[in-house]
C-alpha cells in the first residue's frame, strides 16, 4: 500500500487521540529511521525518551530472539527467571529493595499511587490518602494518574476525577510544606518536569523535598518514567541529588522500546503490598524482562552515560550558539540528553520544516523545541541536528 493510502485508512480505523505526521516509519538503526518512501531521518524524539540506545540495538534484538524460542509468557503465578534477573539489576543499581513489573509509565504511577495509600492506611492513622503534587507535571492517562497531573488541560471533560491529589508550584518548598494537611500520605513528582517543558528545579529543590518528607512522615514518589534510565547522565535523576525516594517509577527507555514498566520501593513501604493488593496480567512478562534485562546491561556496561554527559553538554553548547543568533530563542536548558530550546512563538512550524528536511524533534507545551535523542548520540549527529535548525530558523 502507498504512504498516502496508507495514512487514509489509518484515519479512518484508528481512533483520532493523536496529531500525527504525515509519514509513515518502516525501519529503525541507531539514531537513523527512514520513512516508506526510503527517506531518512536523524531522530531526536527516539519514541519519546525511549529508545536510549537507538534503535534496533544488536543486544536487543538477540535478548528478544534468544527468549521468543523458550518462553514468551505465562503468568506470575509462577516465578519467570529473566524477572527475577531484571529485579536484582535495578535493587542492585537504585535505592531500593523491592519491585513490582508493569506495562507502562502509567501503570506504574498508578501502581505507586496504590501503594502510597495501603502503605498509609496501614501505617500512618488509616486515615491519610492525598498526595501533594506539582502544577504543570505529567503523570500519565489513567483516571488516578490523569487527577495527579497538575494541567487542567488534561482534566478538561473526565470529571470527575478520583479525588485526593493537591497540587502546588513545582520549585516551591514553602507552597509545599503549606499544603500538607491532616489528611497528607505523600508526595508525587518529576525530577525534571518532561511533558511541562524541560523544566529543571533549583540544585537543592530535591533535597528540601526529601526534608520535609521526613520532617512530616510521608512519602517521597519520584516519577523517572521519562528522566530514568540514564537521560540524564545517571541510570536515575535523583542520583544527581544526593537524596533517596521511598518509591520511583519507570517505564519508556527501560525495555529500549519494548513495552515495560516498573515501580521500586524500599523494603519497609513494599510490605505494604501483599498478594492481592495489585497485579498485571502482562507485568513481568518473559519477553519484555529480556529486552529490558538487555537494556539494563547494555545502558550501564556500555559507556552510555559516560557519552550521555559528554554529548549533553556538547549539544548545550551548539544550541547556545545558536541563540546568540537568533532573537527568537528565549532560552535553552538541559541535564544530559534531556535538552530544551524555549521559543517567544510558536514551535510547531520549526517541527514541521525540520521534518521535511530529514530531522525528528518535538514540540511541548507549544512553544518549547524538546530534545531527547539516543544516548548514543555522536558529535557528528549533533551538528546535523543544529545545522538543520540552523538553516530552519534562519528561513523563519
Ligand atoms: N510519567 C512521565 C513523567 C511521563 O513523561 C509519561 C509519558 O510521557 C508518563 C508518566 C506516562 O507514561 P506512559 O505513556 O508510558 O503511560
Amino acid at each position: 500500500m502507498q504512504t498516502e493510502e496508507l495514512i487514509q485508512q489509518a484515519d479512518k480505523v484508528i481512533m483520532g487521540t493523536y496529531k500525527r505526521f504525515p509519514i509513515v516509519l518502516v525501519k529503525g538503526l541507531g539514531t537513523r529511521v527512514w520513512d516508506s518512501t526510503g527517506k531518512e531521518y536523524l531522530d531526536l524524539v527516539a519514541g519519546i525518551a525511549v529508545c536510549n540506545l537507538g534503535h534496533s540495538h544488536p543486544r536487543i534484538i538477540e535478548a528478544i530472539k534468544k527468549q521468543v524460542k523458550n518462553l514468551t509468557h505465562v503468568s506470575n503465578l509462577y516465578y519467570i527467571e529473566p524477572q527475577i534477573r531484571l529485579a536484582k539489576l535495578l535493587v542492585d543499581n537504585s535505592f531500593a529493595d523491592r519491585v513490582f513489573f508493569c506495562n507502562s509509565g502509567a501503570e506504574a504511577n498508578e501502581a505507586a499511587i496504590k501503594l502510597a495509600r495501603k502503605f498509609a492506611h496501614e501505617n500512618l492513622d488509616g486515615h491519610k490518602y492525598e498526595l501533594i503534587c506539582m502544577r504543570n507535571s505529567f503523570h500519565g492517562r489513567t483516571l488516578a494518574t490523569v487527577a495527579a497531573t497538575g494541567q487542567e488541560k488534561f482534566h478538561k471533560g473526565f470529571e470527575p476525577l478520583p479525588e485526593g491529589f493537591r497540587f502546588v508550584p513545582f520549585d516551591d518548598l514553602s507552597a509545599l510544606e503549606e499544603a500538607i494537611s491532616d489528611k497528607t500520605c505523600g508526595v508525587l513528582l518529576e525530577p525534571i518536569q518532561g511533558e511541562g517543558g524541560v523544566i529543571i528545579p533549583s540544585e537543592d529543590y530535591l533535597r528540601g523535598v526529601r526534608d520535609i518528607c521526613d520532617r512530616h512522615g510521608l512519602l517521597m514518589i519520584l516519577d523517572e518514567v521519562q528522566v530514568g534510565m540514564g537521560r540524564t547522565g545517571h541510570f536515575f535523576a535523583y542520583e544527581h541529588t544526593g537524596v533517596k525516594p521511598d518509591i520511583l517509577t519507570m517505564a519508556k527507555a527501560l525495555g529500549n522500546g519494548f513495552p515495560v514498566g516498573a515501580m521500586l520501593a524500599t523494603e519497609k513501604v513494599s510490605q505494604a503490598f501483599v498478594p492481592g493488593s495489585h497485579a498485571s496480567t502482562f507485568g513481568g512478562n518473559p519477553l519484555a524482562m529480556a529486552a529490558a534485562c538487555a537494556a539494563v546491561e547494555t545502558l550501564l556496561q556500555e559507556g552510555i552515560l559516560e557519552n550521555c554527559r559528554a554529548m549533553g553538554g556538547y549539544f548545550l553548547d551548539q544550541l547556545a550558539g545558536l541563540m546568540k543568533k537568533y532573537a527568537t530563542i528565549k532560552a535553552i536548558r538541559g541535564k544530559g540528553l534531556m535538552v530544551a530550546m524555549e521559543l517567544h512563538g510558536s514551535g510547531e512550524e520549526i517541527v514541521l520544516k525540520c521534518l521535511k528536511k530529514g530531522l525528528l524533534i518535538n514540540c511541548t507545551n507549544g512553544n518549547i523545541l524538546r530534545f531527547v535523542p539516543p544516548l548514543i548520540i555522536s558529535a557528528g549527529d549533533i551538528d546535523q541536528a543544529v545545522g538543520i535548525l540552523d538553516e530552519v530558523m534562519r528561513e523563519i
